[in-house]
């Protein structure tokens, strides 16, 4: 192709330019709407859209052949909900939000995605199904209008009896809030939803192995009933028939959720709102099928079964493409304000708004971290569960804290992390050591002391965790050892000691 120009195209050109320089800052086109997705519990690799064998996402599939940028390699920052959707609304780590244990509350000190938006003129609302994500723990912060639509106060029941679809509702309420808007300003709107979470409770699962491959029915009405505590830390033993029965009706929520996010779409758009919004769809983690010994998701391991999610993103002139560059939800936030002219807009994270427009090239990684959970109680004893991980390409380290030992896979020739490459490859492994130990240290450290919140808000929140307490045991969130733990305490000096010196550990060595 020739760059020579005859000057009539010259004048064109200098048109163009000039009309886009005269862009209005506030035009519609450039002061987009956000919708961001979430689902809770969505591991990318049963996804048909990531070539799984079901075709569990027909919908997703479509809307990324149409218009959505595919990232092939997105991670969550933790592997469980409280801590991802905080790294995803502070744009920082689990270790500078502190957000790593069930008890723990996003510090009203932090800066919220929605809070900024807001700030800059959008409105702001979410709506969300998970108990850990209730507003009085924090996550409200910034939204206008922040609902917690548990399925347990739709009903009366719990969640873990619920026979019907809260993803219908939640789309219902969304649908609601978009219509009662009034004015022209642009909104941020996120929506939490909750399908594939465990117990897998589609009355007639789409998908089954065949008859002949199945549990006996005795067992199979067990294995549907297990809650998630008789699920995790090893408890729950399973033949490989139990665990395609499992695997098989987890898979047929995710076709159900990948059904309910198209109706999210088909309103969106029938409202004339989807040309003009960025789109996002995501989740928090993904979930375990004894690939490395557990159900459910583990909140300290951090294998790719629980840390690599979907996500894709459409945006106002962007094209659809897939892209392989390694991403993190930690760095979305600062990313859908990147799209949204909001470049300078007082965030952290690293934005990779670049690649969504598809003018930075694929094959950059600049490597994505995760942390796994730090012991339920303040001492020492129980941090042997301390981990953090660092992808980085097609190399993984994944590293036990307190043990100071590190795994190291390839995730192009061994994407189950089934083999441990550490010995045989040590200079590889000091240099991810190395890369992860600074890795804080480059997005700002993990930051001073949390001051400790009003008395009345951590009321506020014991209560509220009271009132939650029996139903988070009956959905096996909390063992029966936890109860302690419930109640919300003022700053722990022994986490923060804890805290302290895995930070460093992780410097020093
Ligand atoms: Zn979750």
């Amino acid at each position: 192709m020739t760059l020579a120009m005859n000057s009539s195209q010259r004048l064109v050109l200098c048109l163009a330019l000039v009309a886009c320089a005269s862009c209005e800052p506030g035009s519609s086109s450039e002061r987009p709407n956000v919708v961001l997705v979430v689902v809770d519990t969505l591991r990318a690799d049963h996804m048909s859209l990531h070539g799984y064998e079901r075709p569990t996402t027909p919908r997703l599939d479509a809307f990324a052949a149409e218009s959505a940028v595919v990232f092939e390699q997105a991670r969550s920052a933790a592997p469980w909900t409280k801590p991802s959707v905080a790294s995803i609304f502070t744009g920082l780590d689990s270790r500078q939000h502190r957000v790593l244990r069930h008890i723990d509350s996003l510090h009203s000190s932090f800066r919220t995605l929605a809070q900024t938006f807001g700030e800059n003129g959008w409105q702001t609302h979410g709506i969300q199904s998970n108990p850990y994500l209730m507003s009085v723990f924090g996550f409200e912060k910034g939204f206008i209008d922040y609902k917690d639509e548990l399925a347990s106060q739709v009903e009366g029941g719990t969640i873990a009896r619920y026979n019907f679809s809260t993803g219908e509702r939640i789309n219902e309420l969304a649908f609601d809030w978009v219509d009662r808007r009034t004015g022209d300003a642009p909104f941020f709107l996120y929506v939490h939803h909750y399908e594939p979470h465990h117990m897998y409770l589609a009355e007639e699962p789409a998908f089954m192995p065949a008859a002949d491959a199945l549990p006996e029915p005795a067992r199979r009405e067990l294995l549907a009933s297990l809650k998630m505590d008789e699920l995790m830390g090893g408890k729950a033993e399973g033949t490989p028939e139990d665990v395609a029965y499992l695997a098989a009706r987890y898979d047929s929520e995710v076709l159900l959720q990948d059904r309910l996010i198209g109706e999210l779409l088909d309103g969106l758009r029938s409202r004339g709102l989807l040309e003009n919004s960025v789109v996002v769809i995501t989740a928090d983690h993904g979930e375990e099928f004894l690939e490395h010994g557990d159900f459910s998701h583990q909140n300290y391991k951090l294998f790719d079964e629980l840390l690599h999610v979907p996500l894709l993103i459409s945006a106002p002139g962007i094209e659809p493409t897939r892209r392989e560059d390694g991403v993190g939800l930690v760095d979305l936030g600062k990313t859908l304000l990147g799209l949204c002219g909001l470049e300078s807009a007082p965030f952290p994270g690293d934005s990779f708004a670049s690649a969504v427009r598809g003018t930075a090239p694929d094959d950059s990684d600049k490597g994505v971290v995760a942390y796994g959970m730090l012991p339920e109680v303040g001492g020492l004893s129980r941090s042997a569960q301390a981990t953090e991980s660092l992808v980085m390409g097609r190399w993984k380290l994944i590293r036990n804290v307190r043990a100071k030992t590190s795994m190291l896979f390839d995730l192009e020739a061994d994407p189950g992390e089934e083999h441990d490459l550490a010995e045989q490859e040590p200079e590889k492994v000091l240099q991810l050591e190395q890369q992860l130990a600074g890795y804080l240290d480059s997005r700002g450290g993990i930051g001073p002391p949390l001051a400790p919140e009003s008395p009345e808000l951590l009321r506020r929140r014991a209560a509220a965790e009271r009132e939650l307490e029996n139903e988070l045991k009956d959905l096996g969130y909390l063992g029966e050892d936890e109860d302690s733990e419930l109640v919300p305490l003022e700053p722990d000096p022994a986490e923060a000691d804890s805290l302290e010196l895995i930070s460093s550990e992780t410097d020093g060595e």
